[in-house]
Protein backbone atom coordinates (compact mmCIF):
# COMPACT_ATOMS: atom_id res chain seq x y z
CA UNK A 1 0.00 0.00 0.00
CA UNK A 2 1.82 3.19 -1.08
CA UNK A 3 2.49 5.51 1.96
CA UNK A 4 0.34 8.61 2.80
CA UNK A 5 1.97 12.42 3.09
CA UNK A 6 2.07 11.96 6.59
CA UNK A 7 3.49 8.50 7.06
CA UNK A 8 6.06 9.39 4.46
CA UNK A 9 7.13 12.64 6.66
CA UNK A 10 6.98 10.79 9.69
CA UNK A 11 9.05 8.00 8.50
CA UNK A 12 11.67 9.81 6.25
CA UNK A 13 11.72 13.62 7.56
CA UNK A 14 10.78 13.70 11.32
CA UNK A 15 13.83 11.64 12.63
CA UNK A 16 16.26 13.86 10.55
CA UNK A 17 14.30 17.09 11.72
CA UNK A 18 15.03 15.75 15.24
CA UNK A 19 18.49 15.08 15.07
CA UNK A 20 19.21 18.28 13.39
CA UNK A 21 17.70 20.56 15.57
CA UNK A 22 18.93 23.13 18.34
CA UNK A 23 17.67 24.70 20.77
CA UNK A 24 16.83 27.87 18.12
CA UNK A 25 14.03 25.10 17.06
CA UNK A 26 11.63 25.93 19.45
CA UNK A 27 9.26 23.86 17.65
CA UNK A 28 10.01 21.54 14.25
CA UNK A 29 8.57 19.33 12.05
CA UNK A 30 4.54 18.32 12.69
CA UNK A 31 3.01 21.22 13.36
CA UNK A 32 1.59 24.18 11.20
CA UNK A 33 4.64 26.38 10.99
CA UNK A 34 7.62 26.02 12.72
CA UNK A 35 9.07 28.35 15.75
CA UNK A 36 12.50 29.56 15.88
CA UNK A 37 14.42 32.07 17.59
CA UNK A 38 16.22 34.19 16.11
CA UNK A 39 19.74 35.34 18.35
CA UNK A 40 20.06 38.70 19.34
CA UNK A 41 21.96 40.98 17.07
CA UNK A 42 22.02 38.27 14.41
CA UNK A 43 20.16 39.28 10.87
CA UNK A 44 18.42 36.73 9.14
CA UNK A 45 19.87 35.30 5.48
CA UNK A 46 17.20 33.53 3.60
CA UNK A 47 17.64 31.76 0.00
CA UNK A 48 15.96 29.33 -2.19
CA UNK A 49 17.05 26.89 -4.71
CA UNK A 50 14.94 24.66 -6.67
CA UNK A 51 16.14 21.47 -8.76
CA UNK A 52 14.03 19.86 -11.43
CA UNK A 53 14.21 16.30 -13.09
CA UNK A 54 15.72 17.38 -16.64
CA UNK A 55 16.50 20.54 -16.54
CA UNK A 56 18.90 20.53 -13.31
CA UNK A 57 19.51 17.16 -13.52
CA UNK A 58 19.99 13.69 -15.22
CA UNK A 59 16.83 11.08 -14.51
CA UNK A 60 19.45 8.46 -13.83
CA UNK A 61 20.73 10.33 -10.94
CA UNK A 62 20.78 8.53 -7.09
CA UNK A 63 19.32 9.93 -4.38
CA UNK A 64 22.34 10.44 -2.61
CA UNK A 65 23.76 12.74 -5.25
CA UNK A 66 20.67 14.50 -5.19
CA UNK A 67 20.51 15.49 -1.67
CA UNK A 68 24.27 16.28 -2.12
CA UNK A 69 23.63 18.07 -4.90
CA UNK A 70 20.36 20.33 -3.33
CA UNK A 71 22.48 20.53 0.15
CA UNK A 72 25.60 21.84 -1.85
CA UNK A 73 24.67 24.60 -3.98
CA UNK A 74 21.68 26.10 -1.38
CA UNK A 75 24.06 26.38 1.75
CA UNK A 76 26.50 27.93 -0.48
CA UNK A 77 24.54 30.87 -0.67
CA UNK A 78 24.78 30.88 2.92
CA UNK A 79 28.42 30.68 2.71
CA UNK A 80 28.33 33.24 0.26
CA UNK A 81 26.86 35.73 2.61
CA UNK A 82 29.35 35.00 5.28
CA UNK A 83 26.00 33.61 7.20
CA UNK A 84 25.92 30.53 9.50
CA UNK A 85 23.73 27.77 8.71
CA UNK A 86 20.63 27.33 10.95
CA UNK A 87 17.38 26.11 9.15
CA UNK A 88 16.36 24.23 6.15
CA UNK A 89 12.58 23.92 4.82
CA UNK A 90 11.92 21.25 2.16
CA UNK A 91 9.62 20.97 -0.89
CA UNK A 92 9.84 17.60 -2.53
CA UNK A 93 7.63 16.66 -5.65
CA UNK A 94 7.70 12.88 -6.23
CA UNK A 95 5.75 11.33 -8.86
CA UNK A 96 5.62 8.48 -6.36
CA UNK A 97 6.08 7.11 -2.79
CA UNK A 98 9.35 4.77 -3.52
CA UNK A 99 10.67 3.69 -0.07
CA UNK A 100 14.24 2.97 -0.99
CA UNK A 101 14.68 6.28 -2.62
CA UNK A 102 12.94 8.17 0.09
CA UNK A 103 15.41 6.18 2.45
CA UNK A 104 18.93 6.95 0.94
CA UNK A 105 17.96 10.81 0.28
CA UNK A 106 16.48 11.40 3.99
CA UNK A 107 19.41 9.59 5.27
CA UNK A 108 22.01 11.62 3.19
CA UNK A 109 19.91 14.35 3.42
CA UNK A 110 20.42 14.02 7.47
CA UNK A 111 24.29 13.25 6.76
CA UNK A 112 24.81 16.84 5.21
CA UNK A 113 22.48 18.65 7.59
CA UNK A 114 25.00 16.90 10.42
CA UNK A 115 27.92 18.46 8.52
CA UNK A 116 26.50 21.89 8.12
CA UNK A 117 25.02 22.34 11.09
CA UNK A 118 21.47 23.03 9.71
CA UNK A 119 18.05 21.55 11.21
CA UNK A 120 15.47 20.52 8.82
CA UNK A 121 12.53 22.42 10.37
CA UNK A 122 9.45 21.38 7.93
CA UNK A 123 8.39 21.10 4.67
CA UNK A 124 5.84 20.37 2.05
CA UNK A 125 5.43 16.98 0.10
CA UNK A 126 3.15 16.47 -2.95
CA UNK A 127 2.90 14.53 -5.88
CA UNK A 128 4.11 15.62 -9.62
CA UNK A 129 7.41 15.31 -11.74
CA UNK A 130 10.56 15.00 -9.53
CA UNK A 131 11.12 18.45 -8.22
CA UNK A 132 12.73 19.47 -5.01
CA UNK A 133 13.04 23.18 -3.57
CA UNK A 134 15.04 23.94 -0.68
CA UNK A 135 14.97 27.30 1.05
CA UNK A 136 17.90 28.18 3.73
CA UNK A 137 18.30 30.04 6.68
CA UNK A 138 21.54 31.51 7.91
CA UNK A 139 22.47 33.73 10.91
CA UNK A 140 24.64 36.93 9.76
CA UNK A 141 25.98 39.37 12.47
CA UNK A 142 23.61 42.42 11.67
CA UNK A 143 25.18 44.73 8.92
CA UNK A 144 27.46 42.14 8.32
CA UNK A 145 26.56 40.19 5.51
CA UNK A 146 28.75 39.88 2.51
CA UNK A 147 27.16 41.51 -0.56
CA UNK A 148 27.67 42.21 -4.13
CA UNK A 149 28.44 45.44 -4.09
CA UNK A 150 31.12 46.47 -1.72
CA UNK A 151 34.03 46.21 -4.21
CA UNK A 152 36.41 49.22 -4.92
CA UNK A 153 38.87 50.00 -7.08
CA UNK A 154 42.37 48.51 -5.70
CA UNK A 155 40.82 45.64 -4.24
CA UNK A 156 42.12 42.40 -4.67
CA UNK A 157 40.11 39.71 -6.37
CA UNK A 158 40.31 35.94 -4.61
CA UNK A 159 38.47 32.81 -5.61
CA UNK A 160 38.45 29.39 -3.04
CA UNK A 161 39.22 25.95 -3.99
CA UNK A 162 39.55 25.30 -7.61
CA UNK A 163 37.86 26.09 -10.75
CA UNK A 164 36.14 23.95 -13.58
CA UNK A 165 36.22 20.95 -12.13
CA UNK A 166 32.44 20.84 -12.05
CA UNK A 167 32.28 21.50 -15.60
CA UNK A 168 34.65 18.98 -16.42
CA UNK A 169 32.66 15.83 -14.77
CA UNK A 170 29.74 17.19 -16.65
CA UNK A 171 31.35 17.22 -19.65
CA UNK A 172 32.33 13.39 -18.82
CA UNK A 173 28.79 12.61 -18.08
CA UNK A 174 27.31 13.79 -20.94
CA UNK A 175 29.99 13.03 -23.51
CA UNK A 176 31.83 10.75 -21.79
CA UNK A 177 35.61 11.25 -20.54
CA UNK A 178 38.19 10.62 -22.92
CA UNK A 179 40.10 9.49 -19.95
CA UNK A 180 38.93 7.88 -16.88
CA UNK A 181 41.70 8.16 -14.21
CA UNK A 182 40.22 11.25 -12.85
CA UNK A 183 36.52 10.22 -13.78
CA UNK A 184 35.49 9.61 -10.02
CA UNK A 185 37.69 13.06 -8.63
CA UNK A 186 35.60 14.82 -11.34
CA UNK A 187 32.46 13.63 -10.86
CA UNK A 188 32.45 13.89 -7.09
CA UNK A 189 33.18 17.59 -7.87
CA UNK A 190 30.17 18.26 -9.79
CA UNK A 191 27.50 15.58 -7.46
CA UNK A 192 29.01 16.97 -4.24
CA UNK A 193 29.94 20.85 -4.05
CA UNK A 194 31.40 21.78 -1.56
CA UNK A 195 29.79 24.88 0.47
CA UNK A 196 32.34 27.08 1.90
CA UNK A 197 30.54 27.63 5.28
CA UNK A 198 33.88 28.42 7.35
CA UNK A 199 35.89 30.94 4.62
CA UNK A 200 32.60 32.67 4.29
CA UNK A 201 32.52 33.87 7.94
CA UNK A 202 35.96 34.32 8.40
CA UNK A 203 35.69 36.82 6.20
CA UNK A 204 32.90 38.53 7.73
CA UNK A 205 34.28 42.54 8.51
CA UNK A 206 37.31 41.84 5.48
CA UNK A 207 36.11 41.08 2.18
CA UNK A 208 34.27 44.16 0.99
CA UNK A 209 32.01 41.82 -1.13
CA UNK A 210 31.54 38.07 -2.19
CA UNK A 211 29.58 35.75 -4.53
CA UNK A 212 29.75 32.20 -4.92
CA UNK A 213 30.54 30.62 -8.72
CA UNK A 214 26.91 29.24 -9.54
CA UNK A 215 27.57 30.48 -13.32
CA UNK A 216 30.81 30.73 -13.63
CA UNK A 217 33.53 33.43 -12.54
CA UNK A 218 33.70 35.35 -15.18
CA UNK A 219 29.50 35.66 -15.30
CA UNK A 220 29.34 35.86 -11.67
CA UNK A 221 33.02 38.09 -10.88
CA UNK A 222 30.59 40.42 -13.50
CA UNK A 223 27.70 40.38 -10.87
CA UNK A 224 30.00 41.79 -8.19
CA UNK A 225 31.63 44.18 -10.69
CA UNK A 226 28.28 45.88 -11.88
CA UNK A 227 26.62 46.27 -8.60
CA UNK A 228 29.36 48.33 -7.17
CA UNK A 229 28.88 50.80 -9.29
CA UNK A 230 29.74 49.37 -13.13
CA UNK A 231 33.68 48.60 -11.75
CA UNK A 232 36.33 46.66 -14.22
CA UNK A 233 38.75 44.14 -13.31
CA UNK A 234 41.95 42.87 -14.37
CA UNK A 235 42.75 39.20 -14.46
CA UNK A 236 45.72 37.06 -14.97
CA UNK A 237 44.65 33.77 -16.66
CA UNK A 238 48.23 31.45 -15.14
CA UNK A 239 46.97 32.56 -11.56
CA UNK A 240 43.68 30.57 -12.02
CA UNK A 241 43.32 27.98 -9.13
CA UNK A 242 43.41 24.55 -11.90
CA UNK A 243 43.15 21.11 -10.45
CA UNK A 244 45.86 18.81 -12.42
CA UNK A 245 43.08 16.63 -12.64
CA UNK A 246 41.39 18.71 -14.77
CA UNK A 247 44.26 19.91 -17.15
CA UNK A 248 45.56 16.16 -17.01
CA UNK A 249 41.69 14.78 -18.47
CA UNK A 250 40.80 17.97 -21.12
CA UNK A 251 44.48 19.59 -21.40
CA UNK A 252 45.43 23.35 -20.13
CA UNK A 253 43.88 25.42 -22.56
CA UNK A 254 40.33 23.65 -22.13
CA UNK A 255 40.71 23.70 -17.81
CA UNK A 256 41.52 27.56 -18.16
CA UNK A 257 38.30 27.66 -20.23
CA UNK A 258 36.23 26.61 -17.91
CA UNK A 259 38.03 27.64 -14.85
CA UNK A 260 36.57 31.10 -16.13
CA UNK A 261 33.19 30.19 -17.75
CA UNK A 262 32.19 26.95 -16.11
CA UNK A 263 29.43 26.86 -13.72
CA UNK A 264 28.66 24.87 -10.52
CA UNK A 265 31.52 24.98 -8.74
CA UNK A 266 30.46 26.82 -5.83
CA UNK A 267 33.70 27.90 -4.74
CA UNK A 268 33.52 31.84 -3.27
CA UNK A 269 34.62 34.65 -5.15
CA UNK A 270 35.59 37.73 -2.91
CA UNK A 271 37.09 41.21 -2.90
CA UNK A 272 39.79 41.99 -0.31
CA UNK A 273 41.07 45.59 0.21
CA UNK A 274 44.89 45.67 -0.44
CA UNK A 275 45.46 45.74 3.42
CA UNK A 276 43.62 43.23 4.31
CA UNK A 277 45.53 40.46 1.88
CA UNK A 278 47.83 39.58 5.46
CA UNK A 279 44.68 37.15 5.83
CA UNK A 280 44.97 34.68 3.11
CA UNK A 281 46.80 32.31 4.65
CA UNK A 282 45.25 32.26 7.91
CA UNK A 283 42.01 31.10 6.05
CA UNK A 284 40.36 27.86 6.01
CA UNK A 285 40.04 27.05 2.55
CA UNK A 286 43.15 27.95 0.26
CA UNK A 287 42.64 30.98 -2.12
CA UNK A 288 44.09 32.00 -4.85
CA UNK A 289 44.73 35.80 -5.80
CA UNK A 290 43.95 36.17 -9.31
CA UNK A 291 43.37 39.77 -10.26
CA UNK A 292 42.25 43.54 -9.59
CA UNK A 293 39.45 45.63 -9.04
CA UNK A 294 39.74 48.60 -11.56
CA UNK A 295 38.33 51.62 -12.37
CA UNK A 296 37.25 51.93 -16.19
CA UNK A 297 33.96 49.03 -16.44
CA UNK A 298 35.91 46.75 -18.61
CA UNK A 299 36.94 43.18 -17.47
CA UNK A 300 40.13 42.22 -19.25
CA UNK A 301 42.24 38.89 -19.14
CA UNK A 302 45.71 39.17 -19.39
CA UNK A 303 47.73 35.33 -19.87
CA UNK A 304 51.66 35.90 -18.96
CA UNK A 305 51.60 39.82 -19.75
CA UNK A 306 49.68 39.60 -22.70
CA UNK A 307 46.18 40.78 -23.44
CA UNK A 308 44.00 37.93 -24.45
CA UNK A 309 40.51 37.00 -25.03
CA UNK A 310 38.94 33.81 -24.15
CA UNK A 311 35.57 32.20 -26.27
CA UNK A 312 32.77 31.08 -23.71
CA UNK A 313 29.21 31.77 -22.40
CA UNK A 314 30.85 33.47 -19.35
CA UNK A 315 32.11 36.26 -21.43
CA UNK A 316 29.82 36.56 -23.79
CA UNK A 317 27.38 36.65 -21.04
CA UNK A 318 29.68 40.19 -19.08
CA UNK A 319 28.97 41.90 -22.67
CA UNK A 320 25.29 41.52 -22.70
CA UNK A 321 24.86 42.73 -19.24
P1 LIG B 1 0.08 21.73 6.15
O1 LIG B 1 -0.96 20.95 5.41
O2 LIG B 1 -0.40 22.39 7.40
O3 LIG B 1 0.88 22.63 5.27
P2 LIG B 1 1.69 19.40 5.88
O4 LIG B 1 0.77 18.25 6.02
O5 LIG B 1 2.10 19.82 4.52
O6 LIG B 1 1.11 20.62 6.71
O7 LIG B 1 3.01 19.08 6.71
C1 LIG B 1 2.97 18.60 8.02
C2 LIG B 1 4.27 18.92 8.73
O8 LIG B 1 5.31 18.20 8.08
C3 LIG B 1 4.64 20.40 8.68
O9 LIG B 1 5.25 20.73 9.89
C4 LIG B 1 5.63 20.48 7.54
O10 LIG B 1 6.55 21.53 7.73
C5 LIG B 1 6.31 19.10 7.60
N1 LIG B 1 6.80 18.61 6.29
C6 LIG B 1 6.07 18.30 5.18
N2 LIG B 1 6.84 17.82 4.19
C7 LIG B 1 8.11 17.81 4.67
C8 LIG B 1 9.37 17.45 4.14
N3 LIG B 1 9.52 16.99 2.89
N4 LIG B 1 10.45 17.60 4.94
C9 LIG B 1 10.33 18.08 6.18
N5 LIG B 1 9.18 18.43 6.75
C10 LIG B 1 8.07 18.31 6.01
MG1 LIG C 1 1.04 20.62 2.76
Amino acid sequence: MPLGEFELIQRYFAQVSEASSDASVALGVGDDCALLNLPEGQQLAVSIDTLVEGTHFLPDIQPEQLADRLMGSTVSDLAAMGARPAWLTLALTLPQTDADWLKRFSSQLGIRCQEYSIALIGGDTTRGPLALSAQVHGFVPQGKGLCRHGAKPGDIICVSGNLGDSRGGLEGLLNGFANETHAEYLLKRFYSPVPRIGLGQSLVGSASSCVDISDGLLSDLAHILKASGNLGARLQIEALPISSQLVDTYGEQQAQQWALTGGEDFELCFTLPPEHLALIPSLPTSVAVIGKVTEESELSLFLRGEACEIAGSGYDHFHQS
